[in-house]
């Protein structure tokens, strides 16, 4: 079905952070799979793995315990804040099964009839009809009303607009069962976070039991250069959701989730692929690499090269970009609203040049390369990119 805009090329190959089409050209891909594949492409340890995995034992259901999930599970527990771990297929879905853990606790924990989850504006949490209720951003929902009842917004990172609307809820008794927010807003135009406003929305849900529920589908697995976005911010919250860059370019997702918030009973929530022998074998395999190619380090020197180089050329077109902003290996070059041109512009130019880019809405482009990214290779996509914005100046 017609349900995405593509560029007319076909990729038929990847090797580490190079993609080729079907004309044999070679792109940079710092799009990878949009913070997906976190080991790049045909990465020889997720080759190894997947293999044997494939000649051992690919799928099987969850009426039977599963080796691999349990090993994943284990590795996720040990860290992060989390006590345990509930596997699905993709982001949309983590997220659903954290709507339906926060109604839960909503009746059990609050005794709400009618729970409420508050969501900032711009968020993005995913395609499903609940998950994109919980999005704060109107454009995702025309035309496919009525929304999911039970979400509210406010303001990112606006601790007035937050207590505002916290207030106005509970005015008459407990209302909201769960905050659910994304550490830094990806697709929303890669906002980060404050510190301020994300301690004083944890003190203000833990003083009334109502649930922090972070979104870190694009932030999770060292994309920031910490594992969880949540130590950006320095708080931990009570449930946490994953996808992307967990799999390293195969489909899973996953909702973590503190003791206190483990309301999950037999017969609550499932799923037939969730959590196979393939898929935790790949995340075991992310989780790994991550680990013995100390991956995280690399993160920090290679985004704080990424910054200087997008800060030169943003000082190159000062009538053109306005800054640079992100973490880690998701940052974003921020584009003046009365620029000549948008970030799809920048986006398609940048195509031409041999990058791949991706857009978080009209005014950012993105870049969220592999985590294996090396020296060369930001040096190579900030070239790139600088030939991109020169054919659009010109
Ligand atoms: N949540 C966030 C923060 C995301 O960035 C995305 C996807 O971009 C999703 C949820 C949805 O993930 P998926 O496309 O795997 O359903």
């Amino acid at each position: 079905m017609g349900t995405y805009g593509r560029f007319p090329i076909t990729l038929v190959r990847g090797q580490g952070c190079w993609v080729r089409d079907h004309r044999g050209r070679r792109y940079l891909d710092a799009v990878a799979g949009i913070a997906t594949c976190t080991l790049g492409h045909s990465d020889p340890a997720m080759r190894r793995a997947l293999s044997q995995q494939l000649r051992r034992l690919q799928h099987v259901s969850n009426l039977y315990r599963i080796q691999e999930q349990e090993d994943l599970a284990r590795w996720l527990v040990d860290h992060s804040c989390a006590d345990s771990v509930f596997f699905c297929n993709s982001g949309a879905e983590a997220n659903e099964a954290a709507i339906k853990l926060a109604r839960k606790h909503g009746h059990t924990v609050r005794g709400i009839d009618r729970p409420v989850i508050l969501t900032a504006q711009s968020s993005f949490h995913g395609r499903t009809l609940a998950a994109v209720s919980a999005t704060g951003q109107p454009r995702y929902h025309a035309g496919f009303e009525p929304m999911v009842e039970g979400f509210e917004t406010f303001p990112y990172n606006d601790l007035h607009g937050f207590e505002a609307l916290l207030n106005r809820m509970e005015a008459n008794g407990p209302r909201v069962a769960a905050v659910l927010l994304e550490p830094l807003q990806g697709e929303g135009g890669v906002n980060p976070g404050t510190v301020d406003f994300f301690r004083a929305v944890r003190e203000h849900c833990s003083q009334r039991k109502i649930l922090l529920i972070l979104d870190e589908v694009q932030t999770g697995m060292g994309r920031t250069g910490c594992l969880w976005g949540y130590e950006q911010l320095g708080i931990e919250p009570d449930a946490f959701t994953l996808a992307k860059g967990l799999g390293g370019g195969h489909a899973i997702g996953a909702l973590l989730v503190q003791q206190h918030a483990d309301h999950f009973q037999p017969g609550d929530h499932a799923s037939t692929f969730g959590g196979n022998p393939f898929a935790c074998r790949a995340g075991l395999t992310v989780a790994r690499e991550l680990q013995r190619r100390h991956l995280l380090a690399n993160v920090d020197a290679r985004a704080e090269q990424l910054r200087t180089g997008l800060q030169t050329l943003v000082a190159r077109h000062p009538d053109q970009l306005s800054g640079v902003r992100g973490w880690g290996l998701l940052q974003g070059l921020v584009l003046r609203e009365e620029g000549s041109f948008q970030a799809a512009d920048v986006v398609k130019a940048a195509l031409d040049q041999g990058l791949l880019l991706v857009a978080a809405g009209p005014q950012v482009v993105r870049m969220v390369p592999p985590l294996v990214i090396n020296r060369r290779e930001v040096t190579s996509l900030i070239r790139r990119l600088a030939a991109a914005l020169e054919s659009l100046q010109a």
